[in-house]
């Protein structure tokens, strides 16, 4: 088995493209010939290049229009397919894609088209080359790989099998079911994206909207499941071009390229006892069942306007680290730890982005597994000096350069809070103000980046997504994609920001890259919470007073509630008898801010509704700060 990708998936010259493919972990490239016509150097130049990256070229491309033609223009399609056999041997690869035909002079005589596919496959055995033959689902006649079966198993050669493209197969609507009767044997060559699940001219679809497995909707697992069950043995490949999407470089795309090929068979192989495939072995995804804690990078004068923060929210300063500038922020079970040491990790990313939240730690069953899961998707395991007396907790580099920790409770590693940190005697008495533990998390970076984040975080731990929410800031749109544990424990949004001009974008500006806007706080009484942190001088996000009579409007709400809503400016939505209610801190660094929510009757969304409205008063505090020279 040979895991490939498409060389029109990556962006840059052969020799670039080549290198990032390797690199991620693919042995195998179906070349584009676009990509050999602009290389600068022989065919036999080019075959070493890949020999070189330790990659075979499993399948050459495209090869369109023969079949169907008379005279003269089948004489001259013959003449190219043979031109196009000498350029395989020169390349040292034996198998050609050819699809059917979209010629507008093509013949639909089933006879014509058969004797033609016939010819190919004579062609192709007196070369010692093989040929796979894909069905195009607009082209003239053969549209389904069921008509191109029919045809390839009347011929009957041994060099003439079938080619299949999962989106071909499964964008129209079609279950894999589909191809159920297709032998293994028989199928020469698999490609493999994803799409979305939008009603569109497949083949306008297929040009411009395909995706990582994973990405989309398409059921690629049992579009795999059927193939490999059938008995296939040669390469998957990955065909995820995608020209309307942002291009990330040649590095990204190919590694997300391999982590979503892996996770995807990783899946299917692990419900499949009797099929195999030749990837690194990994454990299962990962469940995560709560935050343990999250971690601020940040100097002196920030640490102050962040710890008075924490402490009009009614955190308390309970420990501190052993040997270094660290301390531990606590309410209910929400761990803020804000860093302001002067080397190591934290540091760095306060350099590099000024007050941030470095790291963040996950509760897991078994954090080496963790760990061994992300490594082998191609993600790097964060490793720093380890000081006397500290845990080695293991992380991972999460996708914008910042760190995941594991805790789990089959080691030592749930104890850190004990072993690293020492309690520090209260000095005044906190009453808590009800925030019981992280509700969600909100993640900023850049749109073109948001599909690689959905991808790591889905890949490697048990999360589904949201359909993806678009939000109008005043100045732009920002796209957000909610992705949960299935019981809720961890709930994160990535907001994709297109433009420098919205809130978001302008937080990725000053943060120089993406990273963590916004934490939640769940709390069980929001009115209570609210009381007490006005009482403890919380500074909140005033709401416009237009937004409580809409509110009334689109819902039907009692006075004496909106009254109360308006008073505490807390923002509110409504889905069937699910309830949900938002207070959001003013922003402070690059506009990062707290917000607490409270669900009630199982409400799961975010507020999408009022994302505008919460965007609008940002927007005008900020502009207001700024005139005040703040
Ligand atoms: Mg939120």
């Amino acid at each position: 088995m040979t895991l490939s990708i498409a060389t029109t998936s990556v962006p840059g010259d052969p020799a670039a493209k080549l290198s990032a493919i390797a690199e991620a972990g693919f042995d195998g490239i179906e070349l584009f010939e676009q990509d050999f016509t602009c290389f600068d150097g022989t065919a036999e130049d080019f075959s070493q290049l890949v020999v070189d990256h330790d990659l075979k070229i499993v399948a050459l491309q495209p090869f369109e229009n023969l079949e169907g033609l008379e005279g003269s223009l089948r004489r001259k399609s013959f003449d190219r397919l043979e031109r196009k056999f000498d350029l395989m041997k020169a390349l040292r690869t034996d198998l050609l894609l050819v699809s059917s035909s979209t010629h507008a002079e093509a013949t639909g005589d089933p006879e014509k088209l058969s004797a033609d596919l016939a010819e190919l496959a004579d062609r192709a055995a007196k070369r010692n080359l093989r040929v796979a033959y894909m069905a195009l689902p607009w082209a003239r006649y053969i549209r389904t790989e069921t008509e191109a079966l029919d045809v390839i198993r009347a011929i009957d050669s041994p060099n003439l099998g079938l080619g299949i493209n999962s989106v071909f197969t499964l964008a129209d609507g079609s279950r894999p079911a589909r191809i159920k009767d297709v032998p293994g044997d028989r199928v020469f060559h698999v490609q493999l994206s994803d799409a979305p699940a939008v009603d569109m001219d497949l083949r306008h679809l297929a040009q411009h909207f395909r995706l990582l497995p994973g990405q989309g909707d398409l059921n690629l697992a049992g579009f795999v499941r059927i193939i490999a069950r059938n008995g296939y043995s040669g390469a998957w490949s990955l065909d995820g071009i995608n020209e309307v999407r942002p291009q990330s470089g040649a590095k990204a795309i190919a590694n997300d390229g391999y982590r979503s090929m892996v996770n995807l068979l990783n899946r299917v192989g692990r419900r499949e006892p009797d099929v195999t495939f030749d990837i690194p072995t990994l454990p299962e995804r990962v469940y995560t069942s709560g935050f343990e804690f999250i971690e601020f990078a940040a100097g002196e004068k920030d640490a102050e306007a962040l710890t008075a923060l924490l402490s009009s929210l009614c955190f308390r300063m309970e420990r501190r680290h052993v040997s270094k500038s660290v301390e531990l922020w606590r309410q209910g079970a929400v761990n803020i730890v804000v860093n302001t040491e002067q080397e190591g990790f934290a540091h760095s990313a306060y350099v590099q982005h000024g007050p941030t939240v470095c790291d963040m730690g996950l509760r897991v069953a078994d954090a080496a597994t963790t760990v061994a899961r992300a490594s082998a998707l191609g993600t790097p395991v964060f490793s720093q000096p380890v000081g006397t007396g500290e845990l080695d907790i293991p992380a991972i580099r999460g996708v914008g350069g910042n760190v995941v920790h594991f805790i789990d409770e089959k080691s030592d590693l749930h104890r850190v809070w004990d072993i690293e940190f020492n309690p520090v005697a209260a000095t005044v008495a906190t009453q808590p103000a009800g925030l019981r533990r992280i509700d969600h998390i909100a993640q900023t970076m850049k749109y073109e980046e948001m599909q690689s984040w959905l991808l790591y975080y889905t890949s490697t731990f048990q999360m589904k997504k949201s359909p993806i929410v678009d939000v109008a800031d005043p100045s732009g749109i920002v796209h957000s994609q909610a992705i949960e544990s299935p019981e809720g424990e961890v709930r994160l949004n990535l907001n994709g920001a297109e433009t420098g001009r919205t809130f978001a974008g302008a937080f990725l500006t000053d943060q120089r890259g993406a990273g963590v806007q916004h934490i939640a706080f769940l709390t069980d009484d929001i009115f209570e919470t609210s009381a007490q942190l006005a009482a403890s001088g919380f500074q909140r996000l005033t709401i416009s007073p237009n937004y409580y009579a809409d509110l009334q409007t689109a819902f039907g709400l009692e006075d004496a509630f909106v009254e109360k809503l308006k008073h505490w400016n807390i923002l509110y939505d409504r889905s069937g008898d699910g309830e949900y209610f938002q207070i959001y801190s003013v922003p402070i660094f690059d506009g990062f801010f707290f917000e607490i929510v409270e669900r009630r009757n199982g409400y799961d969304g975010y507020g999408a509704r009022n994302a505008p409205i919460r965007l609008a008063a940002q927007m005008k505090y900020k502009g207001t700060a700024e005139k005040l020279g703040s």
